[in-house]
């Protein structure tokens, strides 16, 4: 989908204390695409169905090139990034990476229609790899709603299910 793009996903565990169950997507400084997964969402997740379906979600945000269409939007996310860095006590190296971190929620909370986008492409990207999109999305069924988390501006969870089930059926 976008030639010439630097796919080469860097796959990270986020292990900092106390966050909530996320996986995310961010680019380091040389624009190389970083996936990144907290422990809780480990914890969370029943299968290899949602763990694919979750890394293909992700990866899909960067092929959809997200990130550049919002950047102008999270400000406010990079100070957040910031102050997450140096609560954390990381090395400049580190609050680099929270800044892109706090940059891509910032910018989320303007992005329902890219979840929507990144579900779609995400749901061709497992199947094609061999997993099943409407056994990986079944993670939402059981999170909890998005108003109560830290990604609060998700879609509802049932527009995401409805969206992979909609591609599944136009891709079999
Ligand atoms: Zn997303």
């Amino acid at each position: 989908m976008r030639p010439g793009a630097n796919c080469d996903f860097r796959i990270i565990v986020d292990d900092r204390p106390g966050l909530p169950p996320n996986a995310y997507q961010t680019l380091d400084k040389s624009g190389r695409p970083i996936i990144g997964f907290t422990p809780a969402l480990f914890e969370a997740m029943r299968n290899r169905d949602e763990l694919a379906f979750a890394l293909s979600h992700e990866a899909a945000h960067h092929i959809e090139g997200h990130i550049p269409q919002v950047q102008n939007s999270a400000t406010a996310g990079v100070i957040f990034g910031t102050i997450l860095g140096r609560l954390a006590g990381l090395d400049a190296g580190g609050v680099e990476a929270a800044q892109n971190i706090g940059g891509t929620i910032g910018a989320r909370r303007f992005s329902k229609n890219f979840e929507l986008e990144a579900d779609s492409l995400g749901a061709r990207i497992a199947l094609r790899a061999g997993y099943d999109p409407l056994v990986g999305v079944q993670y939402f069924q059981r999170a909890s709603d998005p108003g109560d988390q830290f990604l609060g501006t998700h879609p509802p969870n049932a527009d995401r299910i409805r969206v992979v089930q909609q591609t599944v059926a136009r891709s079999r």
